[in-house]
Order: structure tokens, then sequence, then C-alpha cells
């Protein structure tokens, strides 16, 4: 980082581009430094997800063979657009736009730094508004692009009316809070959803993400495709193909349903239904917690995400080792059920001595001729398609060894 005239704004390099964005510095607090103090945001530990943003829609331009017209609507310092036009092949032209006066000056600043007058295009709107406007045929887009500081849930509706048959949608969520069962209420309210704290939260909360999308698509005679989707940190985000077509809408939709939850034993039933149904846990005996809706569905494609590491694999100015491992955690866990356990939650809840290594207790799930992968949203986590019972027993035989 070069320092410039006035230190509030500094020189920052991102990816291929050079930004005047916020010096974080200047408006921490006794040390403590949030991004959303500065008065325009910029998150520094957002570049894993810039970076593979462009990998994600690198796959996807050569998935549709189209030139892209993106429109990314909330866009702060512009950095992630930026970076899609400077990184991306075959971007035709770009949208960018903030309410913020003082960001969408910034964005003129940073589109004039970085040469992309030609191919970027700054509004300085509500980005509704924006959405609205160009959600015609004709007018839409190859790709919509909902990075907001919190919950997109506000601008949902007109970003999938703005995408273009066959287009891309993505979006951010960085209220995990609501959408992992912290705040119940704000879920029911924001998501419709029912969430819980538990050891497997980080996928409900992405589960709910992605059905409430595929519900609010299903409005509009919508459907989604989930092309890939994760999990990281503070962050979740979605990628999803979009097909206009009332019975693709009613597909997606029918990839939504339910997770019943035994707290007292681990034991998990999936509902695949509109409607839920009371269950009882047929080991304990008590009624068991109902989970969403959520989408029950695939997260990713196998052969779209193999593409997304191909393209991350070969950028060498992007490559990170910690990128790379998560990538790959994604794809093995791709076709495993829409559930994880961790080693800590069998080894306490059944009161086991030691806490067995992972790769052992996955290894021996596969021995056993059972489905099991590691798994990206959690360091200790494992997916299996083994029961909680048949669990249990390897874990009884992995304490001798
Ligand atoms: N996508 C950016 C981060 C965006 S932060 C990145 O990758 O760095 C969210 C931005 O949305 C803020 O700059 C905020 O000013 C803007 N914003 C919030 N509500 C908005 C609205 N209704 N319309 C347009 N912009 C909005």
């Amino acid at each position: 980082m070069r320092m410039i005239n006035d230190d509030l704004f500094i020189e920052i390099n991102e990816g291929n581009v050079v930004i005047l964005g916020p010096n974080l510095e200047r408006f921490s607090d006794s040390g403590r430094i949030e991004p959303c103090w500065a008065p325009v945001f910029y998150n520094p530990a957002m570049k894993m997800d810039r970076d593979i943003s462009i990998c994600v829609l690198s796959a996807f331009q050569k998935l549709i063979g189209k030139r892209l017209k993106i429109c990314e609507a909330l866009s702060a310092t512009g950095v992630r657009g930026l970076r899609y036009a400077k990184e991306v092949g075959n971007v035709e032209k770009i949208f960018l736009n903030d309410v913020n006066s003082l960001a969408y000056n910034l964005i003129k600043i940073n589109v004039l730094k970085n040469g992309l007058s030609e191919k970027v295009t700054v509004f300085h709107t509500d980005a509704n508004v924006l959405l609205a406007y160009f959600a015609r045929r004709g007018r839409r887009f190859n790709v919509v692009d909902i990075d907001p500081f919190g919950s997109p849930v506000p601008f949902l509706d007109n970003a999938i009316r703005a995408v273009e048959n066959k287009g891309l949608l993505c979006v951010t969520a960085t209220d995990l809070a609501p959408l992992m069962g912290v705040y119940k209420k704000a879920c029911l309210r924001k998501y419709g959803a029912y969430s819980i704290k538990t050891e497997f939260s980080q996928e409900i909360g992405l589960r709910i993400l992605i059905g409430y999308i595929a519900r609010t698509a299903a409005k509009y005679g919508v459907g989604i495709t989930p092309l890939f989707s994760y999990y990281r940190r503070h962050y979740m985000r979605v990628f999803a193909q979009v097909r206009i077509g009332k019975k693709l809408a009613d597909k997606s939709l029918s990839e939504i349903g339910y997770l019943a939850f035994c707290p007292k034993c681990g034991r998990i039933i999936v509902q695949k239904s509109m409607f839920f149904k009371k269950d009882i846990c047929e080991k304990c005996e008590k009624e068991m917690e109902i989970i969403g809706p959520l989408w029950l569905g695939k997260t990713g494609i196998r052969e779209f995400i193999k593409d997304v590491i191909n393209f991350y694999q070969t950028r060498k100015n992007i490559l990170e080792k910690k990128g790379l491992i998560l990538l790959s955690r994604i794809l093995e866990e791709i076709e495993l059920p829409p559930y994880f356990y961790t080693t800590s939650y069998i080894t306490r809840k059944y009161n086991f001595k030691r806490e067995p290594s992972l790769p052992a207790l996955v290894n021996e799930l596969k021995m056993r001729g059972f489905k099991a992968s590691l798994t990206h949203f959690s360091s200790k986590g494992f997916k299996t398609n083994a029961s909680i019972s048949d669990i249990v027993e390897i874990f009884k035989l992995l304490q001798n060894i």
C-alpha cells in the first residue's frame, strides 16, 4: 500500500487492480478494525471471496459461451466489479452502483485509475431501483452480483428479475447470527425459516439461504440451479443459475424441505416435502426438532466446481493453498447428505474418552462401504450416509486403535 496526500484514503493493490480505498487503521477504535466503520466499505478479508468469484464467473462464461454483461449493484469502492472487468475473460460491460455519494465518487475515480471507462458504467441510486429498471426483456444481465454488508434479502426479488434466462445470480450473506440460529426470530422474519444453533448450523444457514432464493425465484416463475456455494468465516456465498419457466420453478421448489433433528442422540431425518411432519426419534422416543424450510438438493455441480478449481489453479496472482483446500473440500462433499457431524460432538454426546482423528474416521467409514468425506463447513466435520448408530459403532472401534 502506498500513502497518498491524505491518509484517510490510500492506494490498495488487489488482484490486477489498484484502487483508492479507506485506510482502515484511521477508522479503527482501540486497535479494533471494522471495515463498516470506514465511510466507504472495503474488507480485505473478502479478497479470497473476490478471487474465487472471479474463477466462478470465468467458469460461467465458459459454460454459456457468451460475452458477459454484469451488474454489481452494491459496489462500495468498486473493487469487486473492477476486478471482474480486468480479470474475467470476455466481459462486455459492467454496471457498478452505490447509493452512498462518497462511494459513488470513489468508484468513478477507481474506474479512471484502472483505465476501465469503456467497459464500466457507474450509477448512483438505490440498488432496487437500478435492478428493477433492468428487469425487462432485452435489458437483463448475464450476471447479477448482490454483495451487501448484512442480509441480501432486501435486494433479492429485483436481482432475480434482472438476470436473463440461464444467467447467473451471485449472492452474499453476512447475517450469520440469524441464519445459524443464534437469532431465531430474525431468521423467521427475514428468511421465513426456522434455524437452530447446533454443530452443523453453518450448513443449515447456507441451505436456508439457498431455499429462500429458490422460493423468491419461484414467485416469478423462475427456477434455480446452485452451481457453487460455500460458507467461510463470516459469510455465505451462493452462485445459482436461473432459468425462466414455471415447471423449472416447481422443480427447484421440490428440492426444498426440512431436517428433523434429535438433540438427544443426534439423529437426523431428511424430509423432502413442502410441508413438514412431526417425527419421533425411534431411539429416544422424543419429538424431534424441525429445521427449515431449507434447500435439500445439491449446493453445487461437480463439473462446474472442477472448472472453478482449474481457473483458480492457473491464476498465479490469486492462488493460495487455503483457497485450494477450500475448493477441493467443496468438490469432495458435493454428493453427500445435506448435514454433517463433528468428531467433538459425537465424542461429547456419547462420552467417548478419545476423539478419533478425522482421516481415520472417514477412512473407516469408507472401508465399511459408506460414503464419507471431510467438509469445508468445519475443520472437525465429516459427512456420511452412515446412520448415527453406525457412526457410534465406528467411534467405539476407533477408541482401541
Ligand atoms: N461489494 C463490495 C462491498 C459492498 S458493501 C465489495 O466487494 O467490496 C455494501 C455497499 O452497499 C455499501 O457501500 C453501501 O453504501 C451500499 N448500499 C447499501 N444499501 C444500498 C442500496 N439500497 N442501494 C445501493 N447501495 C446500497
